[in-house]
């Protein structure tokens, strides 16, 4: 007897087209965002990696740099801070040079400076680290000072925050982290850091600086008490922000770590830990999706995902997995267990074991670096 054998059922294309339509040409919608959070996490993903190859092909990159972190005192008060500690300690500039010279003996191209909010200290303090560093080391490019850094110099010298940004590009500043963006909404940043600066204000400082020369990169630390909206609201202001300014050179979306800090502990009670990995990845590929067209690399924090799922977002969106740091307080201060280094060569190993092509790049994405008859690294286009 023939059996008749049941028709497959067409599978259901899980991502519209017009949906995908809108993400290729850097037009996708809030409700667009709203309904990708919806569909199978592999399908997401897997349209986060096609974009991904659109924009910047195999490459994966990363910057050869160390963090300085100057001062742990902080006037600050935010919820989410492990790091800050009123009697904490204070780098002399001395002590900062000697971090800049290990760094250029490891080969770094970049220092990234940032640190606690000081009583009673001005844009001098922060232009006088900047000379300093440029005066031995003109090669090394300067990566400093958080939005909330430069409105603080700016106010308690008494100037304007375009005036700031002027004399800090002029004494080599050539580039700044878009750190304290934490979620850009009023709401959020009321309960979690209310006496950082305000979304409007963040914006402003960030406008100002690109205006001013001073690329920057853009972040968002998510997994806290914003809601999906606060949250794919950010990534929309982002990109309205880069329309307007190309000032971004990258994105990363950095997940809140709950422990040690006083707004971890209370949702810990609440019974809310840090972030599930499916809930980072989704968020990588939300943002290179959201983002496509705009700005080109996302960057997969190692340190606040660890070594394992950052290298999987490799296949979530993301293109870039930061720098080798050499020191790192402020993550593992909230709880970060993942290292303060990563060396060149475990870097490569991790992009290598992705099936992807590593390579160092300048902080600006502008290209990277080769290494040259002599044994010197030259700087060529990607
Ligand atoms: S996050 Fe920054 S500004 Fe806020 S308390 Fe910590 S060190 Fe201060």
């Amino acid at each position: 007897m023939n059996r008749k054998i049941p028709e497959e059922p067409v599978p259901e294309e899980p991502i519209p087209e017009e949906l995908r339509e809108r993400a290729y040409q850097g037009k996708s919608t809030k409700e667009d965002a709203f309904q990708l959070l919806e569909i199978p996490p592999l399908e997401l993903f897997r349209f986060a990696d096609e974009l991904r190859s659109l924009a910047v092909g195999d490459a994966v990159t990363y910057v050869v740099n160390r963090n300085i972190n100057f001062t742990s005192r902080c006037l600050g008060t935010c919820g989410f801070c492990a790091f800050r500690d009123m009697n904490g300690y204070i780098l002399s500039l001395d002590e900062i040079m000697g971090k800049v010279k290990e760094a250029k003996r490891e080969n770094a191209t970049e220092v990234c400076i940032q640190g606690g909010l000081l009583p009673d200290v001005g844009l001098d303090f922060y232009l006088g680290i900047v000379e300093a560093i440029k005066a031995e080391f003109p090669e090394m490019h300067i990566h400093a000072f958080s939005p909330m850094e430069v409105y603080h110099a700016a106010h308690s010298s008494g100037i304007t925050i375009k005036e700031a940004l002027f004399r800090l590009r002029k004494s080599g500043l050539e580039s700044m982290p878009g750190t304290a963006a934490e979620i850009l909404s009023d709401r959020v940043r009321e309960i979690i850091c209310p006496s950082k600066l305000r979304t409007g204000e963040w914006i402003e400082v960030v406008r100002q600086a690109h205006a001013a020369g001073i690329p920057t990169t853009a972040t968002m630390m998510y997994g806290h008490i914003e809601t999906r909206e606060e949250r794919i609201d950010h990534m929309l202001i982002i990109r309205e922000i880069q329309k307007e300014t190309g000032g971004f050179t990258e994105f990363v979306p950095l997940p809140f770590l709950p422990y040690n800090n006083p707004l971890g502990e209370k949702l810990m009670k609440e019974g809310r830990y840090a972030t599930p990995g499916i809930e980072d990845l989704k968020t990588y590929a939300l943002s290179r999706i959201l983002l496509h067209g705009h700005i080109d690399n996302i960057q997969a924090s190692w340190v606040k995902l660890g070594k394992k799922l950052a290298q999987f977002a490799l296949y979530c969106g993301a293109n870039d997995l930061g720098g080798t740091l050499m020191e790192e307080n402020i993550s593992k201060s909230a709880g970060a267990s993942n290292g303060e280094r990563i060396s060149v060569e475990e870097l490569e190993w991790m992009i290598h074991g992705a099936g992807r092509i590593p390579k160092e790049r300048t902080t600006l994405y502008t290209g990277v670096y080769r290494m040259a008859p002599g044994n010197s690294r030259k700087i060529q286009g990607f």
